[in-house]
């Protein structure tokens, strides 16, 4: 048995314990380079871009030992480390590590939940007959990700999600911190408020104003006072501090989808228009994707005829994107297979399928390159939406010349049709 047991045990209830699990590789691009090139050991090395608006995408240890942090502009970088070895990204690779990291979770751990491409939650108390307590499962992903992909990786666990991630912040690097169930509060009381994501700088600077610095002195603060420095969540803050939060694994994100779909009062009999309405709602679904961080695997096509038939088709893509382009592509390619036995369309739906974060997304962006899966004109497009709402910009591709019945708003001044290509 575990050393932990004994510890877990409440007076009154069952025994209870730390069994979400945080696992986050550690520096993960810059350790994998350093794998891959040995002779970069124990020198300060970053990956990320070179040029003049270059950002640091992940620093390795010696790096971050001078001061050097990820997100950093890489002309500081330099600055910091005159000797700093800079890698280019290799985004393409760093997936294919990740998918290997997570089959490693996936041998030990049924219910993963994968965070970004480098770290997940894990509830282990179903792998506990198999495994072992958390202590030991955590020591056992740790060396097989060592053993089989030389990475180093640490692990937190707890009794809720939150205070797992602040556990393996704690700790990095290579290192591995559960807490016991009834220790939480006291675990949390020292750290800086700050370390309870959700409490940024603003919420931070409020809390200075009251005396608060630390989680412990947090508890402290009448609750009512606490509300006007935290805002709503200010109940879920609370619970986090004293060690009450039992916030498990979040939806997985392959269970998960995103879509739009419209009746009409009247059936749509001319394909041309059903084309029109469904690339419409590919494009909506890709800004929606895109606002909320996630990339698609597979599109869904559903359409309905006025008798109630009703035909659901969907395509995979070759790459999870966010892309109005692919979505757009792959929807009217279902729709040209549907179309010579469905004549008239009541209802149409589109459907963004088997989610995940768009970790290697955000990251190019963060590296100012060409965002993989979509294109800087769907960039621009979507801020400008952002700016102006959705009607002041439409595609050419969704407007078709002659059709009159389109909303006055949706088309587009002869200028802004020239954004559509
Ligand atoms: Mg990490």
């Amino acid at each position: 048995m575990g050393m932990g047991a004994s510890a877990d045990r409440t007076a009154d209830g069952p025994e209870e314990i730390p069994g979400i699990l945080h696992l986050d590789m550690d520096a993960f691009f810059a350790s994998i380079e350093v794998r891959d090139d040995p002779s970069l050991r124990g020198l300060p090395v970053v990956v990320g871009g070179a040029g003049a608006r270059g950002v640091v995408a992940a620093a390795s240890y010696p790096a971050r030992a001078r001061g050097i942090r990820s997100a950093m502009p890489m002309a500081s970088a330099r600055r910091l480390a005159p000797d700093l070895v800079i890698v280019p990204p290799r985004i393409a690779h760093y997936r294919e590590v990740s998918s290997q990291v997570m089959g490693i979770l996936g041998d030990v751990v049924a219910d993963i939940e994968q965070i970004s491409v480098d770290e997940a939650f894990l509830d282990v108390r179903g792998a506990r007959r198999l495994f072992g307590e958390p202590v030991e499962i955590a020591d056992l992903l740790r060396r097989r990700i060592r053993e089989e992909l030389a990475l180093p990786s640490s692990v937190g666990g707890s009794v809720s999600r939150a205070v797992a991630k602040i556990a393996s912040a704690r700790a990095k690097p290579d290192g591995m911190l559960i807490v016991p169930a009834d220790r939480t509060a006291e675990f949390l009381a020292p750290l800086p408020v700050g370390a309870i994501s959700g409490v940024g700088p603003k919420a931070q600077a409020a809390l200075e104003r009251l005396g608060v610095r630390t989680i412990g002195q947090l508890r402290e603060v009448p609750t009512s006072t606490l509300a006007r420095a935290l805002g709503p969540r200010t109940p879920e803050i609370l619970a986090l501090a004293d060690g009450s939060d039992r916030t498990g694994l979040g939806h997985r994100t392959k269970d998960r989808s995103l879509g739009t779909e419209r009746t009409w009062d009247e059936d749509l009999t001319d394909p041309a228009e059903v084309r029109r309405r469904i690339t419409m709602m590919a494009d909506e679904v890709s800004r929606q994707l895109r606002r909320s961080g996630f990339v698609s695997r597979t599109v869904v096509l559903k359409l309905r005829a006025p008798d109630g038939t009703t035909l659901s088709r969907s395509s995979t893509f070759d790459q999870p994107t966010a892309s109005g382009e692919r979505l757009r592509e792959h929807v009217v390619a279902l729709w040209e297979r549907e179309r010579p036995t469905m004549r008239r369309v009541r209802l149409a739906g589109v459907r963004a399928t088997q989610l995940e974060p768009a970790a290697g997304v955000s990251l190019q962006s963060e590296l100012s390159a060409r965002p993989a899966g979509w294109t800087d004109l769907e960039a621009a497009m979507d801020r400008a939406r952002d700016r102006f709402g959705s009607a002041s910009l439409s595609r050419g591709s969704t407007l078709e010349p002659g059709r009159a019945e389109a909303p006055p708003t949706e088309s587009p001044a002869p200028g802004e049709s020239s954004a559509g290509r």
